[in-house]
Parts: structure tokens; sequence; C-alpha cells
């Protein structure tokens, strides 16, 4: 059994570094070191995440409940806590500090029986997964017991990353890339079928652990799951429809939908939905349900489609509508009438056993179209393959028409990339592109805004690191209602305040609009954004998802081209 003490010295070290190279041989190390029940553990915890990102499993833990788990084992107050908070600017320091303040009456129990043994990684683990597992009336209380017992056999450095973890806000700069290189380093396999194998299983834990029992040739072997989301493929942005046909000869045309993405997993007569998130949003979604459980003849599949909201005369309704279909959770039947939600499926990924990525998409979408029977809710959406400019032009208009946001512009015989944002589909939008953005921070606003926080903090996302860089903040285009019920979901995510300034738990993206790029000393990631303007509100995406610096610059190069 490893001390949870190696974990937080192989933290310690890895902040301290300042290159991803030497970081990554950290990890690398730190992974070959622990014992193959407490690899998976590690893995996640070195990315600041407890369960895979797909699990159901939650812990539930918010920064108040985290306060006064830590004031009550430090014997101080919620306001003094508060106040250690704004003071150190980490939730982890501020923990340390806190408990190493504590009053002599007050030591911890396990300190006063010499042969205690340590507190090992999995004990760590334990306690969180007993937190997951509460639920209802009391559980608020249980939670906080078992934090406190955390906290009371910890040494107060390891208190501090206990708190960050509970949080899942580790804050060592170890993102998916350092994690991957650093399994493929450790375990000797090739960097490529970590990834793929990352993508198709969503879990790194289990990557790392087939990496070290089986090597590459288990590692590739590692495959799709019924009931376990895979990486969803993912489009860019192409500047004319003219520049994507003489790249591809022949390209598939299809309606860009203006809703949300769904990926559905039937397993017999079990379905299971998952948002973009990767979130399981089965219960949400009863209507999809039973249109699939009639409609899909396979028994087994996963398709890929987006879902979106009609209006009485078939135009599609405002995405926020949408959303509140795929966060209710309760209700949801009353919820489905008032909002009934279309389903066009546009890719199927697994048939009857068989995994079919690596097919092209023509072949892909026989079998789509094979066992897909078309009612009014759900059908396949149609595609049209051509090489004649004209006609996508047409289809372009139509769908802009029919109110929908444009076209896919896919090629015929790519393989379906999970989690790639590559050249194989491209989008077409009228609009300037919009920047998917994650709120690190907030300001409160003034006069009659005062309750309110009203200017946000907006940053990309670096993936190798994991961190997000500030680019620039949004007051605009955010109407009062709005405005309230931002406040409230912003208000559980609060880090820090000080002041008027609020720090935010990286968690919600913005869709933002801007008039260009400039590039600017101001903000960490090197740019600031001029106009930024709210279009909408993305919580079908993940902070993880957000727009990236590369493509940051590349836009700002675009400009000035
Ligand atoms: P974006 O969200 O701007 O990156 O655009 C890609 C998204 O468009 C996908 O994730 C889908 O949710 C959505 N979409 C709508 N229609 C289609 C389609 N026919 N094929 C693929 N994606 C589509």
């Amino acid at each position: 059994m490893t001390d949870f003490n190696e974990f937080t010295h192989a933290c310690r070290t890895i902040e301290n570094t300042p290159g991803s190279l030497d970081m990554t041989g950290q990890v690398a190390q730190l992974l070959q070191d622990v014992t193959c029940d407490e690899l998976p553990v590690v893995t996640h915890f070195i990315m600041g995440e407890v369960f895979p990102a797909w699990s159901a499993e939650d812990m539930g833990i918010g920064t108040s409940l985290l306060y006064t788990a830590l004031s009550k084992t430090a014997g101080i107050s919620i306001k003094k806590m508060e106040s250690l908070v704004r003071d150190t600017g980490d939730i982890g320091m501020a923990a340390t500090v806190a408990l190493s303040n504590k009053p002599r009456g007050q030591a911890t129990f396990s300190l006063f029986i010499e042969d205690t043994p340590p507190l090992s990684i999995l004990d760590v683990f334990g306690r969180f997964k007993n937190i997951s597992k509460v639920s209802g009336k009391g559980s608020q209380a249980t939670k906080i017991k078992n934090l406190q017992y955390l906290f009371n056999s910890s040494s107060t450095e390891q208190a501090g990353y206990i708190a960050r973890l509970a949080i899942e806000d580790l804050r060592i700069g170890v993102g998916e890339g350092i994690v991957r290189d650093a399994i493929s380093k450790a375990f000797e396999v090739p960097i490529s079928d970590v990834e793929r194998a990352f993508m198709l299983t969503n879990d790194m834990g289990l990557v790392a652990v087939t990496a070290r029992s089986g090597g590459s040739e288990e590692v590739t072997k590692l495959g799709i799951e019924l009931r376990r989301p895979i990486r969803m493929m993912l489009a860019q942005v192409t500047p004319t429809i003219e520049s994507a046909i003489s790249e591809m000869e022949t390209v598939a045309i299809e309606w860009k939908f203006d809703g949300a993405r769904v990926q559905i997993h039937k397993d017999g007569d079990n379905i299971t939905l998952f948002s973009r998130r990767l979130e399981d949003v089965t219960r949400s979604l009863p209507d999809i349900v039973s249109a699939v459980k009639e409609n899909v003849k396979a028994d087994s599949a996963i398709l890929d489609g987006e879902a979106f909201a009609v209006d009485e005369s078939g135009r599609p309704r405002a995405f926020q509508e949408i959303l509140k279909r795929f966060r209710r959770k309760y209700d949801v039947e009353l919820t489905a009438r008032e909002i009934p939600l279309t389903l066009r499926l546009f890719d199927l990924v697994y048939l009857n056993g068989e995994n079919l990525i690596d097919e092209p998409l023509t072949d892909r979408r026989a079998a789509l179209v094979g066992c897909v029977e078309n009612a009014g809710s759900i059908k396949v959406d149609e595609q049209v393959l051509t090489a004649d400019i004209e006609e996508v032009n047409r289809i372009y208009n139509e769908a802009l028409e029919a109110g929908h946001e444009g076209i896919m512009i896919k090629n015929p015989n790519s393989p379906y990339s999970p989690g790639k944002r590559g050249k194989n589909w491209l989008k077409k939008k009228p609009v300037m592109e919009t920047l998917d953005l994650v709120v690190i921070g907030a300001e409160w606003g003034y006069g009659r805004r005062a309750n309110y926080m009203g200017s946000y903090t907006l940053a990309c996302h670096d993936p190798d690191t994991g961190r997000f860089l500030p680019l620039g903040k949004v007051g605009t285009g955010i109407n009062d209602e709005q405005l309230a019920e931002l406040t409230e979901t912003f208000s559980k995510l609060i880090i820090i305040e000080s002041g008027m300034t609020i720090e935010l738990k990286p968690e919600v993206v913005f869709e933002i609009a801007f008039e260009e790029i400039q590039k600017s000393t101001n903000y960490e990631s090197g740019f600031a954004l001029r106009f930024p303007r709210l279009v909408n509100v993305r919580d079908d995406k993940s902070p993880d998802e957000a727009d990236t610096l590369v493509r940051i610059g590349n836009i700002y190069s675009n400009q000035r081209k």
C-alpha cells in the first residue's frame, strides 16, 4: 500500500517543475511506483479527478461544504476559513494554514496513537467513494464527517491536497496530454495507442492499468463497450465551401442542425443516452429512449445524432429550450410534452458487436440507413454526395431557411475519429465564428446589478497542462433574467471572493462572439478579445472542450492575413 504522502510529495515536485517534459517524467515515475490497485486511482487523482469523467459517480462537494468540514476540523469559524482562502488565494494552502494553527487541545485522534498507520492513497479514495454513495437526508453531515476523518488523519500538507481533490481542482498543471505521455513513457506503449484507447474508453485509469499489465498489445485491444461513452468526433470550421470541395473532391453534405448532440447506446432493450459532455442523460429524455427502442432495428448499436426542439411550424426552437430538456431531473414527462424533441441520426459507430469506427463514412451510413426505420421524430438525416458547388450552396441556403445553423461537409471516405476535430468533418455557418470559453472568474455588479455577478472572466484551454488561460471579460449580451440565473449557478462555484472579485471553479462554458483578437500583455494567454458578447451558455460542453490557445493563435494569424 502506498502512503498518501508519496502522492503529496509527487504533487509538490510537479507543481514546482516548469517544463512539461520534466513533468511527464515525474508523472511516469509516480505511475510506475504505485501498486496495480492504486494505479487507476492515482491516474485520475493526478489529473484532478476522482472518478472517470463519464462515470455517474460524483462526490457533490461544493466549496461551502468543504469550508464547513475544514472549519470544524481546525476549530475555527467559517468566516475565518473564508478569509484564509482569500488571503492565500488557494483552498489547498488555506487548508494547510488552518490546520497548522489548530490549538493543541484539538490535536488529531491519530496523533495520539503512535502506531496508527499513515493514510494511504486507497484510504483517501475509499473515503471519497463513501462520500459519492450517500444521498438524501443527512448526506451533508456524512460527507462532512468523512472529510473531517481525512483531515484529522493527514499531515497539514496532505490535507491541502485532499482539499483540492475534494473539489476536483488539483492545480498542479497536469492535464490529459501529460498523463497520456506519462503512461506511454512509464509502460513503453506508443503515445498514439494510449491516445486511441483513451478516446474509445474515456478512462485514463483503465488505459494505465492495461498498459502496465499487457503493454501495447493489450492497450490496442481496448475498445468500445456498450453503456460507456466514446468521445464524439468534432468538426472544424471551413472558411469557404470551395476550399472544402477542392480538398475532398466529392463531399458528403448534411444540414447542421441547431440542437444538442446525443450519443445513443442500444444494448437489447436497454437504451443509454449521453450528452456531448458524455453525461448520462437517459432519464431526462424518455421520448428519445422510446423512439430509439421502436425504430432502431439492431441487437446492439452506438448511434450519433443531434436532438433539437421544434415549434408548431417545425422550425428549431432556441438552444436554451433544448438544454431545459437535457438538464431536467424531475417532471421529465411533462417537460417532454412541452418541449418535444426531434432526433436526426448521422452516424453509426458500432453495430451488433462490430466496431465500425475504421469503416469509411459511406459504409457506416449505409449500415445506419439499414437499421433505422424513419418515423416523424427520429430519422437518419439526409445526405447528398456531390462535387458541385452550386448544389452545396443550394443545400446550405435550404438549411438556413429552415432555421438551422448551416451545413456539415464530410469526407465520404473518412473513418470516425473519436475526440478529433480534424479535416474530415467541416462546418459552414454564416455568422462570424464564435469561441467557446471557460468562465474562471467574475465581478459583483454595481447599482441595480449589485446583487448579481456582472462581468465574467473568460479563458481558453491548454490541453497539455489542463490549465485555463484568461483572455478577456464579458458583460454584454446578458439580460436581467439570465444574470440572475447565472449568479445562482456561479454562486455554487466560488473558490475565493476578495472584495468585488470572485475566482470561480472552471466549470461553465460561454459561447462568445467578438470583433477581433488582439495580442495583449494584460492576460496570461497573451491575447485579448475586442468587444466580446455572450451568445449562449453552453451547458452541453465541458471545460476541456473549450477552444484552445492554439486555435486562438490561429484565428489571430488568419485575421492578419
Ligand atoms: P460545433 O458545436 O460548432 O463544434 O459544431 C459541431 C456540432 O454540430 C456537433 O457536435 C453536433 O452537435 C452538431 N451537428 C448538427 N448537425 C450535424 C450533422 N449533420 N453532423 C454532425 N454534427 C452535427
